[in-house]
Formats: structure tokens, sequence, C-alpha cells
């Protein structure tokens, strides 16, 4: 495929501010693949060149691709700074060069998918000395061949400022329109998609090998899965009436690994599925030692721990576990146990479609005894009684809570069900909860404020039904100094020129920005409003009053990860449960 038909796509995306509109162009895109570049376009869609879980980045700096501008053009590189300046683009400016240029050069060899992928992604993969020269190289041939419009998304894609906006829920629709020719396909393909979290793969098998290979997916050891997570409740009463005798699990605070292992070979990947392996030689080598089984895929909460004391470190210092350098040192400091609490695949045998009471005893059978890692404390419950005490033991040591589980539920990949429900310490006035919302644009503010150019962010919910984000406040509080200047920072680096197709707002904030960033907040309550469209009934939909953030960008989850708008509406009228009685927490 011609790469010109995919910027045309692009160009198309991103003037386009409805979302079905944007389904069909992808679905008109997508039925002109071919098993050997479907994966490939999806890729490049989504501005990468592999699934997140590879750890295959595409990225450049700013410099190297003013280099190539200036090598493929002919221009010095001050020039191309100045067209920069003025047309606040690197894309643009790409562009504009590529049609001055045009007129000058009769030769150039068009530029098909194949090429522009292959060379992205040697530039992800290029490494060591003289890896930028090759960049520079590789992106400048590039531009030499590419027409005005195609310059564009070469430069911006390895810049990492596509910004289409479109989600992995909208090209799965769009997957099944091109195949299938109905949108009904699409549920086939998010179980497919939920068990291997690779948006690319899937299309491949799609494509290559038909419908009936999408519904016998099955998991893969290597790859992962996109992880089972939990409703909430706001009172033990609540979970027993639901799911009546019931599995009560500690929660522990700290981050969810979900672990496979092949031999002696083993990854390790974060809640968002990113590939952690090389962070953590201790849950490796717990996972080689204490873990009974050829080949696995299993999950846990990993926490550091004091090893004088015995005692769990609070989250901000598990934390310090995420980084990429000091690692050793990092382990001696704060060393991780896991508390496996979940089993998924053993040995040839797929566990998901399994009861948690089966996953539950194979993973007790399999997880040997040791330092490193244990089970989850587990207490089967019955009455509202039991429930509540194992609760409140587990508040006193200092954990966040439990999750309770359903006895007879499977794995359920990628979905927030019943079939796991947590419930959390809360605190007097508040919810019993905070939200995971999404940045969708900000507001200047005016007086004191108005010297850090952002006064107040507008934050938006996830809606999976319509894959898009509906408003739920305005947040103008809790932020430090410091935090109001890197806010401003980050959002003027994915600030867009219109409101994004996906974004559903009644309101208009002054910048508005990629949905990108996940932000917790807290709040006294939730509301009715006419201002905001999250849950949206044609009059008023859901606010939250006196919002403000209580911690910073969650790194670990992305814009579709965000509390959806369902979550809201159960918190509302959970609320109305609680505030008649004393609360439980
Ligand atoms: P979520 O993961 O549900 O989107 P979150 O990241 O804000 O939300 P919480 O609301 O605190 O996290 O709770 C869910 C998380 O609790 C799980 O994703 C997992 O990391 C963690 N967890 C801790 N202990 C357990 C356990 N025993 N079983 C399942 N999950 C657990």
């Amino acid at each position: 495929m011609r790469f010109r038909l995919l910027a045309e796509t692009f160009a198309r995306l991103e003037n386009t501010s409805a979302r079905l509109e944007m389904v069909d162009i992808l679905a008109a895109l997508l039925s002109k693949a071919s098993p050997d570049n479907i994966d490939k376009i999806v890729y490049l869609l989504q501005g990468r060149v592999a699934a997140p879980y590879t750890g295959i980045e595409l990225g450049i700096g700013e410099k190297l691709a003013i280099q190539s501008i200036s090598n493929a053009f002919g221009v010095d590189v001050g020039q191309v700074e100045r067209l920069y300046k003025e047309l606040g683009d690197l894309g643009f400016v790409a562009e504009k060069l590529a049609a001055n240029k045009k007129q000058a050069t009769l030769f150039s060899r068009p530029l098909d998918v194949d090429r522009v992928y292959g060379n992205f992604y040697r530039i992800a993969t290029a490494s060591g000395k003289g890896s930028q020269e090759l960049k520079v190289r590789l992106l400048t041939d590039l531009l030499n061949d590419a027409e005005p419009i195609e310059a564009r998304y070469i430069v911006r894609i390895p810049l990492g400022r596509l910004r289409l906006g479109v989600g992995d829920a909208t090209i799965l629709e769009a997957l099944a329109i091109a195949v299938t020719g109905t949108r009904e396909f699409k549920e086939k393909l998010e179980r497919a998609y939920n068990l291997c979290s690779d948006l690319g793969y899937v299309a491949k098998v799609l494509y290559k090998e038909g419908p009936p290979a999408i519904e016998n997916f099955k998991v893969v050891v290597g790859i992962p899965l996109r992880p089972a997570l939990a409703q909430r409740a706001s009172s033990a009463e609540e979970i027993i009436s639901r799911l009546g005798t019931c599995a009560a699990e500690a929660k522990y605070d700290g981050f969810r690994c979900q672990i496979h292992k092949k031999g002696d070979k083993v990854w390790i990947f974060s809640r968002r599925l990113e590939n952690m392996t090389e962070m953590f030689p201790e849950l490796i080598k717990g996972t080689l030692e204490q873990f009974d089984a050829e080949e696995a895929i299993f999950e846990g909460e990993a926490i550091a721990y004091n090893e004088e004391t015995g005692e769990f470190y609070p989250f901000q210092m598990t934390m310090q576990r995420k980084r990429k350098y000091g690692i050793n040192e990092a382990v001696e400091e704060y060393p991780l146990k896991l508390f496996a609490f979940d089993l998924m695949y053993v040995d040839g045998a797929d566990y998901t479609q399994k009861p948690y009471k089966t996953r539950r005893a194979e993973l007790e059978r399999r997880v040997k005894k040791g330092d490193v890692f244990a089970v989850s404390e587990l207490r089967i419950v019955s009455t509202v009684k039991e429930l509540e005490a194992f609760f409140e033991s587990c508040v006193e040591r200092g954990l966040e809570g439990i999750i309770a589980k359903d006895l007879k539920a499977p794995y359920i990949a990628g979905a927030r069900k019943w079939a796991w429900i947590k419930l959390k310490r809360s605190y007097k006035g508040e919810l019993s909860d905070t939200l995971d919302v999404v940045i969708v644009g900000y507001y200047k503010g005016r007086g004191k404020r108005s010297r850090f150019g952002l006064g107040g962010i507008l934050v938006a919910v996830y809606d999976p039904k319509d894959d898009c984000f509906r408003t739920v406040a305005k947040v103008g509080t809790g932020f430090t100094e410091e935090q109001l200047v890197e806010m401003k920072k980050l959002l003027d680096e994915i600030r867009v020129p219109r409101r994004p197709a996906r974004v559903v707002s009644l309101l208009e904030p002054d910048v508005w920005v990629e949905p990108k960033y996940v932000i917790t907040v807290a709040a006294d309550e939730i509301t009715r409003s006419p201002n905001h469209t999250a849950g949206w009934d044609g009059e008023r939909g859901y606010a939250l009053r006196f919002p403000r953030i209580v911690g910073w960008i969650r790194s670990d989850k992305g814009p579709e990860d965000a509390t959806t708008v369902d979550e809201v509406i159960q918190m509302y009228e959970q609320q109305k449960t609680v505030s008649t009685g004393d609360g439980d927490g």
C-alpha cells in the first residue's frame, strides 16, 4: 500500500470531530490492507511500530528531526528552526519544504507502507554508538522521497505528535466493519485483544487466518493479557448481597505484576502491560525458584518491605522501584515481596475460563515456600460480619482494604466486572474512592493564578460504549505551585487546535489538549449537573463536587484506563445509600 493513502487518511482523521465518521474513514482504509501489511498499518495509526508490551518505542528528539529535514531538503538548520518558529509544527515545516522541492525534482521512489514502517522500526531499535547518525539517515531517506502530505506525518510520527486520537476500541470497530461488513464482530475481536493486548497481532490473525481464528484465540506465554479489573463497593453488605459466600483477599498497595514464565525465561509486565522485567531481579529469581511450573502466566501485587521489621513500606517507597537506573541499589534498599493472587495459564492449560476457586487452588499448589513470593491472604466469608471483621483486620495492619472475588467467575481479562469488588477504607465527608480522570483541556487562570498560565484543568471520564471522554469536573485546587508550572509545560506539549473528536463537552476550556494524561482526584460528592456530559440524560450529567488533585499524573494508566461513566454513576448511587448510615470505613 502506498504511504500516501495512509497520510491522506491521517489528514482526514485530524479534521473530523465525529467519532462515527472516524470509524468509517478507518474502515475504508483497513479494507484496502492485506495480511502482510495490516499489522504495520494498525501500529502506524497508533503512532507506534510494535505493541506497548514489547518495549519497542519509536521516539526521536526535535534536534534529530530538524537535522533530517535540513539534510533532505538542502536547507540549513537555522532556516528549519526559523520555519519551525513560524509554523509551530515540524510536520508542517517538512510539508512546506517538500512542496517547494517538488517542482525541482523529477526522480523519486514512491513511498510504500512497508518502507516507512521498516525505517521507523530501525529507528526505534537503533542503539549504541552511531545510532543517532543512523536515525537521521533513515528519516532523511524517507523525507527524500516524500510528497508534501507524507512528509508531514513522517516527521510527526517519530516525534510522538501524531495525535489522531483514535482509540483501540475505535480501531477494533473499524476492523470488524472492514472484514465482516458489520459492527457485530467487534465483540469477538475485543475478546482476542483482551487476551493479548496487541492490536497489530489481532489484526494480523484476522486478516491471515480469518474470523474463526479470532473466535478460538488463546493466551500466549510472553504476550500479556489485559488485566481483570475490580468494581467498587461502599459497604460489606453490598458485597455479600451481590456475591453471597465469596473470597475476600487482602488488598496490597503496591504495583501489579503480570508474570510470564517459560523454562528459565521470565517476563514481568506492569498494569499498563509495559515490560518491566529488568527492574525486578528479585522477582525473576522468585519466579524461577518459587513458581513450580515449566510454563505459566500469573499475577500478583509487588510491595516493598522492610526486612528488619518485616513491615511494608508505604506506596511512595514501593514506587521507588520503578526506575531504569540504579536497580541493584534499589533492590538492596527496597526489596519487593510479591503476593500472587491469580493464575491464567499453567503448563499447557489455559486457566482463564476456569472458576476462581480452581485457579486459586492451583496457584496455591504452584507457589512454593520462600522469601520473595507468597499467595495473597484469603478468607472465605459468608456473612457481612465475617467480611467486616476481615476488612477491619486488613485496615488495622495498614493495608488498603480488601478485594472480594466471586468464587465461580472466570478470569475476565480487560474488563471491570462484579467478579472482583474492591472495598477501601474511606474518610468522612469524602467519596469512598478517588477517581482517575483524563485531562482534556486547561483554563489560563485569573488573578493570582494567571502568572502560571494555568488556573485549572477540565477533566473527563471514559465512556467505553462510545469510546469517548465525557467531562466531569473543572479542577483548580490541590496543585502546588511547582505542579502548576509542570502541568502547564506538559499540557502545552500536547495542545491541539480544537476539541478532539473523542471528547464530548459542553464547556470550552481556553486550551484543548489531546486526551493523554490521567490524574487522580478526590471529591466530596458526586452531583447531577447541567454542565458536564458524563452520564448525560438529555438534561443533566454527573459532576464532582469540590474536586481536588490528590496525586500526580498516573504513569501506569492510559486514557482508556480512567474511571468510566458507569463507575461514576455507581459511585453516585452508592453515596446515596451510605449517607443514610454512618459508613463503616
Ligand atoms: P484499577 O486497577 O481497578 O483500575 P487502581 O489502579 O486505582 O484501579 P485500586 O482501585 O486501588 O487500583 O485497586 C485495584 C488494584 O488493586 C488492582 O489493579 C491490583 O493492582 C491491586 N491489588 C492489590 N491486592 C490485590 C488482590 N489481592 N487481588 C487483586 N488485586 C489486588
